[in-house]
């Protein structure tokens, strides 16, 4: 171990690592993992690659930035003193508040002190003969540890575009995850946006506003639907808090998480005319109801899914001035609700505004970036600021970035190269003392609640382990095998498992992430719940604890 400050004292015998347990991030989960793993008296360190807390909400902070979640569903629910101290002042937080409230968190239970700031993890390798992990920064220092816990997220890994010249342009440019702290000024700015999916969506929708001229390049659009945001006053604020017990009871009941529900009923089973009034009254309502609330097939049922995407494509053609402009803005290749869906808050209205265009590189494909702006087939274009709104190496990507490697020196990154395998999302078979928190082939959703549950769930095993002398703590093989195998059952029939997005594991932008494949559990978190109830509740005998 390096000699550096804030590395607690040793207190058992020389050959002890410096750590109980490290955690790689410091994030919505990492947060939490601390604070549950500090209970259990570990000495626990936390490697943060950033100078403050907050993961996503730390890095993404581009104009626009928020989330999808009802934010009185997206804060944590482990401490009623914490559900009573803080109000949320949007139902749908921008990441300001949203970062705020992270570091309220951080200080309200002092989670700093076991925070190590700057501190990017760039390898962790198994040692069998002490069942530990070496840990080693991306600046050399390295550590030892019993247990390693990656809360490492699953969109942290940003990827720019493969666009020939990126580097030689002389202007401002920046990925929206690497967005600068100091403001931005777009007034009088010639500015292009590159990617049209959440982020993008956001990000033109706030740049729209102020820029100068803005031209957005758009590959694959998408079925964006209103966000319908609002502030929320001190009265609503209090009932919302009366009602946190059953809030957090109904998201743990629906499949994603999430406040809405599916609909029971069929697509079919209704009149076109009930069936038209339902969706209009989801798409006049705040949030995911429009995709989680909706009818039980639009996800699984080819001709639902064209109804509902009619009607998303009808939604567009109302809201677009332009009528060939609007056919631009129309996904072709997928339907409504087999990518994630983008909220949006004005979105198709900026189309409108004469400070915008829109370029279809379908139609003329950017051929290279230029020291003053973007070359395409049809046209040059100068820029003052080029924005990559490019996406992430999804759910993978942050653990390609490390160099893991289990027992016999075996990488993680080429086990996992024909896609993730593991147990419950949380264990990797050949990783002994590896826990990932919202892992691959873990539910997905609204992440919070996921991630709590995540973190439960892997600090009630080490709880177990310790309670017995137990060191050790593997998946089995044929656990792993099974999990994954049940995963890609799971998705079988769903329409979202023939489209390429990040959630099927395609980036255009790396290389040996072409091919589809089934990166998260699509059974739906009460399933997912059982599932990892009923290993505990056997005592674990589904792992390997020595
Ligand atoms: P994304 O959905 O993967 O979108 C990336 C965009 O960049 C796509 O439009 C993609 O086009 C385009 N692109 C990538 N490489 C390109 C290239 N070489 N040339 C031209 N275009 C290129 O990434 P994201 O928008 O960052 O969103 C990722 C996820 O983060 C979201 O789905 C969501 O889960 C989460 N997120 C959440 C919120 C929220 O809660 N409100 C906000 C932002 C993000 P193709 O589609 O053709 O590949």
């Amino acid at each position: 171990m390096d000699e550096l400050p804030g590395v607690p004292e040793r207190t058992s015998t020389e050959t002890a690592p410096d750590f109980d347990a490290v955690v790689i991030g410091a994030g919505v989960s990492g947060l939490y993992q601390l604070y549950r793993l500090r209970e259990l008296g570990l000495r626990v360190r936390v490697f943060e690659a950033g100078t403050g807390v907050g993961g996503t909400w730390y890095w993404n902070r581009y104009p626009g930035a928020r989330f999808d979640s009802e934010s009185w569903t997206y804060g944590y629910s482990f401490s009623q003193e914490l559900l009573e101290e803080w109000d949320w002042e949007e139902h749908f937080a921008a990441q300001p508040e949203t970062e705020r409230y992270l570091n309220y968190v951080a200080d309200k239970f002092d989670l700093r002190r076991d925070i190590q700031f700057e501190s990017r993890v760039a390898a962790a390798h198994y040692q069998e003969d002490t069942r530990s992990w070496n840990v080693i920064l991306e600046d050399g220092r390295r550590y030892t540890t019993g247990l390693l816990i990656t809360a490492i997220g699953v969109l942290s890994a940003a990827t720019m575009p493969t666009i020939p010249g990126v580097e030689t342009f002389q202007g401002q440019s920046c990925h929206t995850h690497y967005w600068p702290k100091e403001p931005v000024c777009f007034e009088d700015k010639r500015v292009a946006v590159i990617g049209t999916g959440a982020t993008g969506v956001q990000t033109i929708t706030e740049v729209a506003k102020t820029a100068g001229h803005l031209t957005v390049f758009q590959r694959t659009p998408q079925w964006c639907a209103p966000l319908h945001n609002a502030k929320i006053s001190k009265e609503e604020m209090n009932r919302i808090r009366a009602d946190y017990p059953e809030i957090f009871e109904r998201c743990q009941e629906t499949f994603g998480c999430f406040i809405h529900a599916t609909d029971p009923r069929s697509t079919f089973e209704v009149t076109p005319e009930e069936r038209e009034a339902f969706w209009e009254k989801l798409y006049s309502e705040p949030g995911f109801g429009i995709w989680m609330g909706n009818f039980r097939d639009i996800l699984v049922d080819r001709e639902a899914n064209k109804l509902i995407s009619d009607f998303l494509a009808r939604k567009i053609r109302q809201r677009i001035k332009d009528p060939a402009v609007a056919e631009k803005l129309i996904p072709k290749n997928h339907g409504f609700g087999t990518r994630r869906v983008p909220l949006e808050s004005g979105y198709f209205e900026i189309y409108n505004q004469s400070n915008v265009n829109l370029v279809d590189i379908n139609e003329t494909p950017i051929e290279c970036i230029t020291p003053s702006g973007i070359k395409t087939g049809g046209a040059e274009y100068e820029f003052d600021i080029i924005i990559y709104a490019t996406g992430f190496d999804a759910i993978t990507g942050a653990f390609d970035r490390i160099d893991f490697r289990g027992v016999d020196g075996v990488s993680l990154k080429e086990k996992w190269q024909d896609g993730p395998q593991t147990f419950l999302g949380i264990l990797v078979d050949g990783f002994p003392n590896l826990l990932m928190v919202m892992g691959p082939h873990a539910g997905l959703g609204n992440f919070p609640r996921a991630a709590e549950y995540s973190a439960d769930w892997v600090t009630g095993l080490i709880r177990f382990a310790r309670e017995r002398g137990l060191t050790r703590i593997e998946a089995t093989t044929a656990g792993a095998n099974g999990w994954t195998d049940h995963v890609i059952a799971a998705s079988e029939g769903l329409l979202f498992a023939e489209v390429d997005s990040w959630m099927t594991g395609i980036n255009r932008n790396v290389e040996g992430k072409q091919v589809r494949r089934i990166m998260r559990y699509s059974g739906g978190h009460p399933a997912f719940r059982e599932r990892c109830e009923a290993v505990a509740a056997d005592g674990y005998r589904e792992l390997a604890l020595a």
